[in-house]
């Protein structure tokens, strides 16, 4: 996006994916992008007086990781350059940033299961590993963010196979 030599031509248009229907002229609806968070993408807690920070370590290739995901600015970049407009570089980091945490570990199943199928139903595409989100990203979210969505679906499915479908 940002090399270019002077006299080239520079196209500028909306993010081109179904899933982000455009609004007016570059103005593109993300919103889909916030209905999968809300399927699964935060940790929830019973709030009362304040956890001390310290009484949960995090190690620090752990916390390294998870900083890494954490990273996405869910600017939708990565469904805009893909051929197939997938998602799954956006939601493999919100599902590994939460996954890489002791606080994510409740609903982690649930997490991967809830949020690959919101996705789903939003109609982003399927990934095919072209790796042009991975180039385009902002942030550098990597494409082994995809490979882990993938390890805790599989496992997510594997143990709820009874309830798959219906969990909420
Ligand atoms: S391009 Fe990168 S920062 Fe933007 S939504 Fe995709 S993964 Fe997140």
């Amino acid at each position: 996006m940002r090399h270019f030599h002077d006299g080239e031509t520079i196209t500028v248009e909306p993010w081109r994916a179904r899933s982000f229907p455009v609004l007016r002229d570059l103005v593109t609806d993300r919103s889909a992008f916030d209905r999968i968070i809300q399927a699964g993408g935060f940790v929830s807690v019973n709030t009362d007086g304040t956890q001390d920070g310290n009484t949960l370590p995090v190690g620090k290739v752990d916390a390294d990781r998870a900083m890494d995901a954490a990273a996405c600015i869910a600017c939708g970049a990565c469904v805009a350059a893909c051929k197939n407009a997938s998602a799954m570089l956006f939601v493999s980091a919100k599902v590994s940033h939460l996954a890489q945490l002791p606080q994510g570990q409740v609903e982690r199943e649930r997490r991967a299961l809830n949020m690959v199928r919101q996705m789903d139903q939003e109609g982003f595409g399927n990934c095919t590993v072209t790796g042009s989100c991975e180039a385009v990203c902002p942030k550098e979210i990597s494409l082994d963010f995809i490979a882990k969505m993938n390890r805790e679906y599989g496992a997510a499915i594997l143990k709820n196979q009874d309830t798959v479908g219906t969990i909420d």
